[in-house]
């Protein structure tokens, strides 16, 4: 609140997984003096932890998903159904796709990150990305509808560990049909999982040979058309279904805005998630790059940073001291591998097996439960 008793507005961009924890304490920030708006293009966020679960139906569609809009009006802010295409910071407005323009006081982004489909002429409208993680149950709805015509051909376009889940999760969708599918996952390089340690992507590899999984090394797709990828070196891959996991990149709305970025055109911050230029934006996950520090864009960093982004946009309205983000060096990742089994990775310490999935299904789990406050399940 300002001496005039006017309250500051903070606008929260994107209900991803960083701003859940902001807007489940939505009530806070009105209480130190704010009006609270959330923009996103939807009311519900999917959590990308249990999407290739949800394509195979281990998980159904409302089990991943959090209604942010309801979290966010029911703690007395507001939701404004859109899309911010950019970001003025020295007027310090925000424009929406469709023309409308947010003022704010204090924003937060958290914009997430998208598969860069231009990258590969052809790829728009013929493959599916695997971002957004909504876009796994059109993928599932294809590949059903192939089940009916026979045996569908269906390409993994990359193969990291989203690649490697879905690959698995599509096998799994198969059984649970009764029917089959010649499942293909393409890598760019020698082998799977190139940012782990070489040891996981042989054994992710052995699990995904050992059920009919076929995976194509070194096949970097240069094109794709009429159901055919073409690596760059002329070999040619025929589908029914294509799944783009080639990778992301942060989204595009701060190039040009005058805030400063990092190479790839994420916003750069600060340790308290704080632009390096413009002190009243923050943000956090995937759209951020910290200064100094090239962390990989996963979820655990996300989930980490949001009580910090909390406590610091609070800081902000109180006029109190930032509080610094010390991220882990090393993280746990837990691939579902699609047959019951999860594949544990902290460095090069892995651990595979059924207990290893039961494990991730309870972190993901208890994660769902403590922000699904708005009735989704019913
Ligand atoms: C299949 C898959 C499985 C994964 N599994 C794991 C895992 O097990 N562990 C792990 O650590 N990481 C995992 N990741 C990585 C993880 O998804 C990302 O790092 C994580 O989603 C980043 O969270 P975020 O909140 O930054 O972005 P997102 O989750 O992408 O959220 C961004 C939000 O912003 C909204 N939005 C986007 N653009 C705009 C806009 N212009 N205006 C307003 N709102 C907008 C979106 O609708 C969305 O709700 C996985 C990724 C994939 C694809």
């Amino acid at each position: 609140m300002t001496k005039h008793g006017i309250k500051k507005r903070l606008v929260f961009v994107g209900g991803g997984h960083v701003h859940l924890l902001s807007l489940k304490n939505a009530d806070q920030f009105s209480r130190a003096g704010a009006e609270v708006t959330l923009i996103g293009p939807d009311r519900f966020h999917y959590y990308s932890g249990m999407g290739p679960g949800m394509l195979s139906r281990i998980y159904k569609p409302e089990q991943v998903k959090f209604d942010v809009q309801s979290m966010v009006e029911s703690r007395g802010g507001r939701f404004v159904k859109g899309k911010v295409i950019s970001l003025d910071p020295a007027n310090r407005t925000l424009a929406l796709e469709g023309g409308e323009e947010i003022p704010y006081d204090l924003v937060s982004l958290n914009i997430g990150s998208y598969v860069p489909m231009d990258r590969i002429p052809g790829a728009e409208g013929e493959g599916i990305p695997v971002k957004p993680i909504e876009n796994l149950e059109s993928a599932r709805e294809s590949i059903l509808k192939k089940f009916r015509n026979g045996i569908p051909k269906v390409l993994l376009i990359g193969a990291g560990p989203a690649g490697v889940e879905l690959a698995g999760n599509i096998w799994r969708l198969a059984r649970s049909q009764n029917a089959q599918a010649e499942i293909t996952l393409a890598s760019s390089r020698d082998g799977i999982l190139p940012n782990l340690d070489e040891k996981v992507g042989r054994v992710a590899q052995r699990s995904l040979s050992q059920r009919g999984i076929q995976i194509l090394s070194n096949f970097r797709v240069g094109s794709m058309g009429k159901g055919l990828a073409r690596s760059q070196s002329g070999l040619d891959v025929p589908y029914d279904v294509a799944i783009l996991t080639i990778g992301i990149t942060p989204q595009r709305i701060f190039a040009d805005s005058g805030v400063e970025t990092s190479k790839d055109g994420a916003l750069l911050v600060n340790d308290y998630l704080q632009s390096t230029n413009y002190p009243d934006i923050f943000g956090g996950g995937d759209c951020i790059e910290i200064k100094g520090k090239r962390l990989r864009r996963v979820g655990v960093y996300a989930v980490r940073e949001a009580p910090v982004l909390l406590r610091n946009l609070l800081a902000m309205l109180k006029g109190e001291n930032l509080k610094a983000f010390k991220p882990q060096r090393r993280y746990l990742l837990i691939l579902n591998l699609g047959d019951g089994t999860g594949l544990l990775v902290r460095g090069s310490w892995i651990w595979k097996g059924r207990l290893a999935f039961t494990f991730k299904n309870y972190l993901d789990t208890s994660f769902m439960a403590k922000f699904q406050v708005s009735g989704e399940t019913k």
